[in-house]
């Protein structure tokens, strides 16, 4: 076999090294290998020194965060709450954690996450008794979206602004982080995302009270006392302390993985410039992406499926990735209400992502281009 036929592209390479592996070390040399200790504490300040974050707490998965926001945002049995349907599964499986009922809205073609326009219709429609507790917006594949529109909707029509900003890591938008904007927001960490601890996420909020509420109800809200006392349900979702350890590795050279996605997606972007049946993102004047994936429509007349495109590219070894199934169109949910959901529909039977791992190297884009021209 020659080399070439070896090669094998994953989805997210991984891209670890040195300052990863010194930073583990550091946490477990603390003799803090438990869910608190100098790593956690470093890792949460220096995301917020980094991304200009208020309050940060470091929990043990993104879903762990989306369900803490939820607690604090008040929303309970009976409480609707509206979820951008261009999204993972997560974010309805937390509004089911409270015991809310999720309603779905659709995205706009330009961002592909929530539908700003949309949003303010429905908002200026409900009653007080209808009218949802708290919104959850995406930024799909770490793609801005119209988070000022809809931060000021939010704002205008008193609903609570939880940013998924999972992928989003590193986006900006009029030079505030995605993750900046809302009354809280969630991080992932997942081995997936464009920083990594090998499993985790983060929990954004704007003011100590938040966060340290958030804090109780992560460490199984123990009351303070020289017992075992509690008053209100907890859950154990903190962060480890030698899981932190590799988050600061990863966030001391963002920087550098930040910048080996945007060669990867220049390089996409100019090899596959010339395929009229892909079409990228229009990313809005004043935001920078993190460039997390390379996600594309393939045209309406191109006569081939995101299935089709995937199988060409799994026989050359390349994993690609179709579009979430809106979560309006989940069996889990079809007893949810929907606002919408065209567009999303579109999104999902045309999109495709593909293998965007810092680990990659121009070669293995090269090979991705080569197999994704030859289905024609
Ligand atoms: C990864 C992801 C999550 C969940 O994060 P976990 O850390 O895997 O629990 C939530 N929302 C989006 C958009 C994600 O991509």
């Amino acid at each position: 076999m020659g080399k070439e036929s070896m090669m094998r592209i994953p989805f997210s390479a991984p891209y670890t090294g040195q300052a990863e592996e010194e930073a583990v070390l550091a946490a477990l040399r603390s003799g803090w290998v438990a869910p608190v200790g100098p790593q956690l504490d470093a890792f949460e300040q220096a995301l917020c020194h980094r991304f200009g974050y208020q309050h940060a707490l470091a929990v043990n998965s993104g879903t762990a965060a989306l369900h803490l926001a939820l607690v604090l945002a008040g929303v309970t049995k009976a409480d609707r709450v509206l979820v951008g349907t261009m999204t993972f599964v997560a974010a309805g499986n937390a509004v089911r954690y409270v015991g809310g009922t999720p309603v779905f809205m659709d995205s706009d073609y330009q961002t592909w996450g929530l539908d700003a326009q949309l949003l303010d219709s429905y908002l200026t429609a409900c009653t007080p008794r209808n009218k949802p507790k708290a919104l959850i917006a995406t930024y799909a594949y770490g793609l801005p979206i119209h988070i000022q529109d809809i931060a000021s909707i939010c704002y205008r029509h008193q609903v609570c602004l939880i940013e998924d900003a999972a992928e989003a890591l590193g986006t900006y938008i009029e030079g505030v982080p995605a993750g900046g904007w809302g009354d809280f927001a969630i991080l992932s960490f997942n081995g997936n995302k464009i920083l990594t601890t090998g499993g985790g996420g983060a929990l954004v909020c704007r003011n100590e009270h938040d966060h340290a509420k958030a804090l109780k109800l992560a460490t199984q809200a123990k009351e303070p006392a020289d017992h075992y006392e509690h008053q209100v349900q907890g859950y154990n979702y903190r962060m480890s302390n030698v899981s932190a350890g590799l988050g600061l590795g990863q966030l001391s050279r963002f920087d550098e993985i930040i910048s080996r996605k945007k060669m990867i997606a220049e390089q996409y972007d100019s090899c596959l410039g010339d395929l009229e049946w892909l079409q990228k993102a229009e990313v809005a004047n004043g935001s920078v992406p993190n460039h997390w994936t390379n996600a594309y429509l393939i045209d309406k007349g191109a006569g081939v499926s995101p299935s089709q495109v995937l199988k060409v590219l799994a026989r050359k070894n390349v994993e690609a990735r179709r579009f979430w199934k809106p979560l309006h169109l989940q069996p889990l949910f079809k007893s949810a209400e929907s606002v919408g959901g065209a567009v999303s529909l579109d999104l999902f039977e045309r999109g495709i992502c593909l293998p965007s791992g810092a680990g990659m190297d121009e070669k293995d884009v090269e090979w991705v281009v080569a197999a994704l021209k030859s289905r024609v």
